[in-house]
């Protein structure tokens, strides 16, 4: 049963996560908020998101994220245009710790000797996420470059719901605001 499945794979990656001799001192939720803020993009770096991003409520996750701060891990940054709104931002150690350890060595492993198949296994649990984001009206946090409000203006990325310009490399990471094309605009693509 696929549910079987997926349990089963999400308790093998809490166990190797747990096990890991870097990560003795970093709780699940800690090393969730990690990884979280190392995809998302600048919209989407602040303590809320990361609260909607993993299903949690803001208080307990600036319990994390000042525990995380206390490490060296994160750094805080006052929005620019919005001085109560506050950018949460990896330091240089928090990102040699996820290179260090992500993606999990025996999830790599074991799609190495999967060959091409594990590229279709993407490919399907992709399907399979977005299916489930679309009946349960929960954020996407998507792909930039799968936007609806993506646009390319005078050849550069440009986002059409905040009418800003995006960094090239921006658009490979995840938005709060990320919205996916109407279905009738993907079948006409
Ligand atoms: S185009 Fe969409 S995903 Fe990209 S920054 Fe704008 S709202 Fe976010």
């Amino acid at each position: 049963m696929l549910f079987d499945l997926l349990e089963r794979l999400t308790s093998l990656t809490r166990v190797w996560f747990r096990e890991h001799p870097l990560l003795a001192d970093i709780q699940p939720i800690q090393l969730s908020a990690l990884l979280y803020l190392a995809r998302c993009n600048g919209y989407s770096n602040t303590p809320l998101a990361v609260a909607e991003y993993l299903g949690l409520t803001k208080g307990t996750v600036s319990q994390s994220l000042k525990a995380l701060e206390a490490k060296g891990l994160l750094s805080k940054s006052q929005d620019a245009r919005d001085k109560r709104s506050v950018h949460l931002l990896l330091t240089d150690e928090a990102r040699n710790l996820l290179a260090s350890v992500m993606p999990p060595a025996f999830l790599e492993t074991a799609a190495g000797r999967m060959g091409g198949q594990a590229g279709e296994l993407e490919q399907l649990l992709g399907d399979l996420l977005r299916n489930v984001q679309r009946a349960t009206d929960v954020p996407s946090f998507g792909l930039c470059k799968t936007c609806r409000f993506h646009r390319q203006v005078a050849g550069e990325p440009f986002c059409g719901l905040t009418e800003e310009p995006l960094a090239r490399p921006a658009i490979e990471l995840i938005c709060r605001e990320h919205q996916f094309p109407e279905a009738s605009q993907e079948q006409g693509q």
